[in-house]
Parts: structure tokens; C-alpha cells; sequence
């Protein structure tokens, strides 16, 4: 098959392990940098020149699009699916995805168990938002924050208080949600393919930290997960209609709720903990399913 990854830089460890495999098993791959397609849009015959060239050749393409990028590189992606390539994730699941608000919402509507969560636009209904959530100590956290960075654990009403009305006069749109504090510092990502955890880890924040996030310095280790975790992650993945992606669950004292749902998510820290060959396992599924015709939305909504 003939492969285009859509990613940035070449070098990261996540983009060179699925050139590694999709070379091993015999596919000819091309890095793709989604900030150099540029498109024409016409009904008859939509195409992505990149440097030049025109980009016609791909069966399918491995967005790896980082968040600092989401509106245009899911733009490249979306014609992609107007030329009938098949997207290993499509670009609908990767905006649900990158907006917690909006995954929150799908997700509890299909009865998986969040964080119980609230968000207000005015400075005036901080009080009653504070409330429905609990109290302090909570979370708040900027909508399309990435890496733990506009993660914040407000310890008092007044911290928290000080915290949304900070963000609000930014103008940024945040979430409030209550604090797993039994969760000590630790999630479960659990890393899924198509209908399956092919693995998971547990991550652990620093000392002192409560952002469990590898970035943050937090650190991996292999994890056993429960088939409640297991059945939760999936159908995570299913309500968010991404094939592949990290499901982060958090275990509370009534059960694992999901946190988030990554659609690029690395595989540095689930390889190295898991000692699994994980890109090879996305490389294989695209051989299941890549087929013309093959995406659900092409590009639409
Ligand atoms: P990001 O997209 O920046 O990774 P997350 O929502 O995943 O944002 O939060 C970052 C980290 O903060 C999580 O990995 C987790 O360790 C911690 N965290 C987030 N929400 C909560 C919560 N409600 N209770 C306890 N810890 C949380
Ligand atoms: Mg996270």
C-alpha cells in the first residue's frame, strides 16, 4: 500500500516507528507536513499539492496532528476524505476530540461514566457552578488545553473562585470538574486499536504534582486493566469514533470515568512501557481496513 503520514516533523519518535513498521511490512510511506498541503476545493476533482507536487497516490493516511494545528491540519485531512483516501482516524473524531467539552457531552450521553463536570460562560454563576461540582478542592481546565498545560487543581473556594474568574476575564472557555483525589496523582491510559486495549499503562505525576502527565514528568508502567476498564475504553473510543486512540481513565472511588480522549496519541511511553510493537498493530489495522469509500463521513460535519 502506499502511505501518507500527515505529521509535522519526521524525527518524533511516534512519526519514525510508523515509517519503521509500515517499511517492515512492505508499504511505501511518505511524511506528509499538513501545514505545506495546499488544496483546491471543486466538486469534480478536490486534490492536495504538497511542494509541488500533486499528492494522488496514498490508500490511506495516519494523521498525527497536533493540537496547536487542529483547524487546518483536519482541514487537509478532510480532503483527503473527499478524495476517497481512507484516514486511519477521521478528521470529525479528531475535532470531538480536541474540545473536552464537546467529547464530555458525547460521552455522557452514551452513559459513560465522567468526572462529574461544569462550565459557565458569566463570572456571575461561578458560585452555583462551584456547586454543582462539589466544592473545592476541583479542577479547572482550559477547553483545548494539551500536556497538562491549563490544568489547574484549585485547593480552596477561593483559589478556585480567583482561577475562573482569571480565565473568564481572558476570555477562555474552561471546564470545572471534581477533583479524583483517590486517583493520587496516577491515570490509566489505555491504548486502543480498532475494538481493542492493545495496551495499557499507568501514569504516575511527580511528587508534588497531580498532572500524571509524561510531559508534566510524570512516569509509565505496565498496568493490568479490569474488563469493566477495558469495555469502558472501548466504547470510548467507539461514542468518539476514533479507531485509534489513548482513552485516559481515571479510577475513582465509584468506578474508572473517563477524563479524556487523545486522538494522536504517542507511542513513545506506551511502547516503552508495554514492550509492544504498537505501531505495528495500527500499520496492520489499516491493512484490515483500508479500503476506497471506507470512511463514515467523508469529510462531512
Ligand atoms: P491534558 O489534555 O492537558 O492532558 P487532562 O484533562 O488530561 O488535560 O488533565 C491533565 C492531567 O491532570 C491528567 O492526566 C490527570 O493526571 C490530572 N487530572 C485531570 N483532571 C483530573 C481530575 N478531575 N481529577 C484528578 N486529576 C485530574
Ligand atoms: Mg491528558
Amino acid at each position: 500500500m502506499k502511505l501518507g503520514i500527515l505529521s509535522r516533523n519526521s524525527k518524533l519518535y511516534s512519526t519514525r516507528r510508523l515509517v519503521e513498521a509500515a517499511d517492515q511490512r512492505g508499504h511505501e510511506v511518505r511524511v506528509v507536513d499538513p501545514l505545506r498541503c495546499y488544496m483546491n476545493i471543486t466538486a469534480h476533482n478536490p486534490q492536495i499539492h504538497y511542494k509541488g507536487d500533486i499528492l494522488d497516490q496514498f490508500n490511506a493516511v495516519i494523521p498525527r496532528i497536533g493540537a496547536s494545528i487542529t483547524f487546518y491540519g483536519t482541514a487537509v485531512l478532510r480532503q483527503f476524505e473527499m478524495m476517497n483516501v481512507y484516514p486511519l482516524n477521521e478528521s470529525v473524531g479528531i475535532s470531538r476530540s480536541r474540545d473536552k467539552l464537546r467529547s464530555l457531552q458525547l460521552l455522557s450521553r452514551r452513559g459513560i461514566g465522567l468526572p462529574v463536570t461544569g462550565f459557565a460562560h458569566s463570572p456571575d454563576d461561578i458560585d452555583d457552578l462551584l456547586a454543582t461540582v462539589g466544592g473545592a478542592p476541583c479542577v479547572i481546565k482550559l477547553l483545548e488545553g494539551t500536556q497538562g498545560l491549563g490544568v489547574v487543581l484549585a485547593e480552596t473556594k477561593q483559589a478556585a473562585e480567583s482561577v475562573i474568574q482569571a480565565f473568564m476575564g481572558l476570555k477562555q472557555h474552561i471546564l470545572v470538574q471534581e477533583y479524583i483525589k483517590e486517583a493520587k496523582g496516577s491515570d490509566i491510559r489505555c491504548f486502543v486499536i480498532g475494538d481493542k486495549v492493545v495496551a495499557a499503562m499507568k501514569r504516575q505525576a511527580k511528587e508534588g504534582e497531580f498532572r500524571s502527565n509524561l510531559h508534566r514528568g510524570g512516569s509509565a508502567t505496565l498496568c493490568r486493566i479490569t474488563p469493566e476498564e477495558r469495555a469502558t475504553a472501548v466504547r470510548a473510543a467507539k461514542v468518539m469514533g476514533l479507531n485509534v486512540c489513548g482513552v485516559d481513565l481515571l479510577r475513582s472511588n465509584h468506578g474508572a470515568v473517563v477524563m479524556e480522549v487523545n486522538s494522536s496519541p504517542g507511542l513513545e511511553g506506551i511502547e516503552n512501557a508495554s514492550g509492544k510493537d504498537v505501531a505495528g498493530m495500527i500499520i496492520d489495522f489499516i491493512e484490515k481496513n483500508a479500503k476506497p469509500n471506507r470512511t463514515k463521513t467523508k469529510g462531512r460535519g
